[in-house]
C-alpha cells in the first residue's frame, strides 16, 4: 500500500459487519458498531481465571465413595464430555472462520476477546478434570464416542464447513446467507441452546451443595457465554439491517428448521445424561426447558416462537441474569463488573 498524504479518513457509513469494502479493518476509529466495543469493555471487566476458584471441596466429594451417586457421577462426566470440546469448536469458529470475514474493526476487537475467553473455558474444564483426577483421555474423547455429544458437535461442524473453505468469500447472496447461517448456528444454537442443559445440570449440583467449585467455574463461563450470545445476536440483527435481502422468508424458515433440529438433539442429549432424572429435573422437564430457551433465542432475531411453553426451571433464569444484585449462589462472586478488583 503506497503512502497517501491526502487520504481522507475512513467513512464509517461504508463500514459493515461483512462486505465493508474500503472501510479499513485496521482503523478502529471512528466506530460504527458500538455494541461490539461495549461487549469488549464488558468482557475485560469480567476477566477471571479458573485457577482462582478453589476445587478443594469438589476433590473431597469426588473421592468420597458416598458423597455422589453413580447417576450423579455419570451425569457430571457426560456434561464435561460435552463441555471439554465445545469451547474448542467455538474458538475455531471465531478465529478461523468469523474473524477473517468480518470487516468491522470494532467487531474484530471483540472477536479477539471472545477467542481468548473460549480458551479460558477450555482451561476451566481441563482444570476440573485434572483437579478431580478424572480420566482425561476418556472425557476429552467423549465427543467421538458418545452419540448424543457427537450428534450435536457434528451438526455445528457440518453446517460450518462452507465458510471454513479456503475459497469462501462473502459478497454474493448465497455466500452472505451461508455466513449468516453460520452466525445463527454458532450463536443461537451452539452457544444459545447446546450449552444450556449442561449448565442446568451443573447448577442442579450446586443447588444440592455438590461440586460447587465446578459449578462456580461454570457460572463464570455462563456469564461469558451469554455475552457471546448477545454479541452474536447483535451481529445478526445488524447484518439484517445492512443487507436486508439476506433475511428472506425462505432464509428465516431455514433458521427456524435448524433451531428445531437442534432442540431435538439437545433433549436427546439431556435424556442420555439423566436416564432416570435427577435433582427434580427429568426428561420431560428438560425437553420443556430447551423448547423454552429455543423460543427465546428465536425471539432475539425476530423469529416467531415455535413452542410457547413455560420455563420449568425458573431458577435457571436467576442464574443467567447478569444484573442480579443478590448473591444468588452464595459464592464469592456473582457480580463481574470489576473483575480486576475481586478479592479471592
Ligand atoms: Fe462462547
Amino acid at each position: 500500500m503506497p503512502i497517501n498524504k491526502g487520504a481522507a479518513p475512513v467513512n464509517i457509513n461504508n463500514r459493515k459487519i461483512i462486505n465493508g469494502g474500503d472501510a479499513d479493518v485496521m482503523q478502529l476509529y471512528p466506530m460504527k458498531h458500538l455494541f461490539a466495543w461495549d461487549a469488549y469493555m464488558a468482557g475485560n471487566s469480567n476477566h477471571w481465571l479458573p485457577t482462582e476458584i478453589s476445587m478443594q471441596r469438589d476433590i473431597e466429594q469426588w473421592k468420597s465413595p458416598t458423597a455422589l451417586t453413580a447417576d450423579e457421577r455419570k451425569a457430571f462426566e457426560t456434561v464435561l464430555g460435552f463441555f471439554t470440546t465445545a469451547d474448542s469448536i467455538a474458538a475455531n469458529n471465531v478465529v478461523l472462520a468469523l474473524y477473517k470475514h468480518v470487516t468491522s474493526p470494532e467487531c474484530r476487537m471483540y472477536l479477539l476477546r471472545q477467542g481468548y475467553e473460549e480458551a479460558i473455558h477450555t482451561h476451566a474444564y481441563q482444570y476440573i478434570v485434572e483437579s478431580l483426577g478424572m480420566d482425561e483421555s476418556k472425557i476429552f474423547n467423549m465427543y467421538r464416542e458418545v452419540e448424543s455429544i457427537y450428534n450435536k458437535d457434528n451438526m455445528v461442524l457440518s453446517l460450518n464447513e462452507g465458510i471454513f473453505a479456503d475459497d469462501f468469500k462473502t459478497g454474493t447472496l448465497e455466500s452472505d446467507q451461508l455466513f449468516l447461517e453460520n452466525l445463527c448456528v454458532f450463536s443461537l444454537i451452539m452457544e444459545g441452546i447446546f450449552f444450556y442443559s449442561s449448565f442446568a445440570v451443573m447448577f442442579g449440583f450446586q443447588r444440592q451443595n455438590k461440586l460447587t467449585g465446578s459449578a462456580e467455574q461454570i457460572q463464570y463461563i455462563m456469564r461469558d457465554e451469554s455475552q457471546h450470545l448477545n454479541f452474536g445476536v447483535n451481529m445478526i440483527n445488524t447484518i439484517k439491517e445492512e443487507q436486508p435481502e439476506v433475511w428472506s422468508p425462505e432464509f428465516q424458515q431455514r433458521i427456524i428448521d435448524l433451531v428445531k433440529r437442534a432442540v431435538v438433539l439437545e433433549y436427546t442429549f439431556a435424556t442420555e445424561v439423566f436416564p432416570k432424572g435427577i435433582f427434580g429435573m427429568n426428561a420431560a422437564g428438560f425437553k420443556q426447558y430447551i423448547e423454552h430457551i429455543a423460543d427465546r433465542r428465536l425471539a432475539t432475531v425476530g423469529l416467531p416462537a415455535q413452542y410457547n411453553v413455560e420455563n420449568p426451571f425458573p431458577w435457571m433464569s436467576e442464574a443467567v441474569d447478569l444484573n442480579k444484585e443478590k448473591n444468588f449462589f452464595e459464592t464469592r462472586v456473582t457480580e463481574y463488573k470489576t473483575g480486576g478488583q475481586l478479592s479471592w
